[in-house]
């Protein structure tokens, strides 16, 4: 609190004060403006239409407006916090506050002339500085740290990381690899996200960023509670416009050091929303889904909606995938959902049933659950030994599927 009223003493009187005076000087009293004057009924200091010294009074409503204090809440979706008075930096979602922000740090670059190794990178308060020596990251530090104290403002070591990006991974953090700035340790980590994206110290490894974007991706899908109920084709939609984006981000960025491994990870988002909506049990084989979606795959979508270049890894991703679809058992295609398409309509509530079993389980004898079909799955109907998506060419099965579905 004692920088909050630090913070209001040294921000708002500097401006306040030459205002009021400006007022006096004009031959108004800083209640009354010259449109007003002796007739303080037909304007005030709140009119829009009057001139008031130099500024039009809706000009200072917005000054005045800019230094009042700002009350925020946190919504969280259920309740609303009690409000908090933000007592210093721009005005939180101030249209203004942009600019000032950009105003205040505008010549910041100026103070690195004298350190031509150390980059700095700078993306709304978010600052960062890159440089071979950890020597002049450390004398550059101090430097800002002076420029900043100069404004008023102070940089939050509690927010300041260091992360030493070794040679393709190798090597570990030296002894030395400390860094102290004005009496402040700054802590080295291994990872750091930088606008969403998780760096790694290899430099060339998103394995992290992936591993999160696919959780946040796959917990979005699991959010979309009627996606079973949805048509396929509204699926689909709903697939490229709310868990894609969440998937793919920063792909045009990271592509080029993406492992099979990470692409393979990647693609599970969209099988994993596959079942989902086509009622399939996770554990169901990938290829099938995309198989009954008629869909093609996530990378593949990818690297077409964002040019991606293609890659040995691409194409070994492509080829795997290629090859899987080959082994797809040839009955597979004569089963009653690729047979029969209304179970890609909206609310088909026995979607499911033709997905997930195509009816093997009302002909089989076997007694014991299982997905595909062995040489002991015999016709309880014809007795003869038979594939799993035996429904449809069973010659004694009288049932229709609409039939079997309601069983
Ligand atoms: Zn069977
Ligand atoms: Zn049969």
């Amino acid at each position: 609190m004692d920088q909050f009223h630090e913070g209001v003493k040294r921000v708002h009187l500097p401006l306040a004060i030459p205002l009021d005076r400006q007022l006096v000087a004009r031959g108004g009293s800083p209640n009354s403006g010259k449109m007003g004057k002796g007739d303080p009924n037909r304007s005030g200091p709140n009119s829009r239409e009057g001139v008031t010294g130099r500024f039009f009074v809706g000009e200072l409503n917005l000054l005045a407006e800019m230094l009042d204090a700002n009350l925020l809440t946190v919504r969280d979706g259920i309740s609303v916090s009690e409000s908090i008075v933000q007592s210093n930096g721009v005005k939180q979602g101030g249209s203004m506050s942009p600019f000032l922000f950009i105003f205040a740090l505008s010549d910041i670059n100026s103070i690195f002339v004298d350190f031509p190794d150390v980059k700095i990178i700078l993306y709304a308060d978010d600052m960062v500085l890159l440089s071979s020596s950890l020597d002049d990251i450390r004398r550059s530090l101090e430097l800002l740290i002076d420029c900043l104290a100069f404004r008023d403002l102070e940089l939050n070591f509690n927010k300041c990381k260091i992360m030493k990006f070794r040679n393709k991974g190798r090597g570990r953090l030296a002894k030395s690899d400390t860094l102290i700035v004005k009496n402040e340790p700054i802590e080295f980590v291994s990872e750091f996200t930088y606008l969403g994206v998780v760096f790694q110290s290899s430099g060339i490894s998103f394995s992290k960023h992936i591993a999160k974007k696919v959780r946040a991706a796959i917990l979005a899908t699991a959010a979309l509670k009627s996606l079973p109920k949805s048509s396929l084709s509204t699926a689909l939609k709903i697939f490229d416009l709310a868990v894609a984006p969440i998937a793919s981000y920063g792909i045009q960025v990271i592509w080029p050091y993406l492992t099979l491994h990470d692409l393979n990870k990647l693609e599970t988002v969209k099988s994993r929303f596959l079942k989902k909506a086509l009622c399939l049990s996770k554990f169901m084989k990938s290829r099938l889904a995309y198989e009954l979606a008629d869909s093609e795959f996530f990378m593949e979508k990818l690297a077409s909606q964002f040019s991606l270049p293609e890659s040995p890894t691409f194409d070994k991703l492509i080829d795997n995938q290629l090859f899987k679809i080959s082994e797809i058992d040839p009955a597979f295609y004569g089963a009653p959902a690729m047979v029969e398409q209304s179970w890609k309509n909206v609310c088909y509530t026995m979607r499911h049933a033709l997905t997930r079993h195509g009816f093997h389980f009302l002909l089989c004898k076997r007694k014991i659950y299982h997905t595909s079909a062995t040489k002991e799955c015999v016709c309880k109907l014809c007795d003869k030994e038979i594939d799993f998506y035996h429904f449809l060419s069973c010659d004694k099965n009288d049932l229709s599927l609409s039939q079997a579905a309601n069983l």
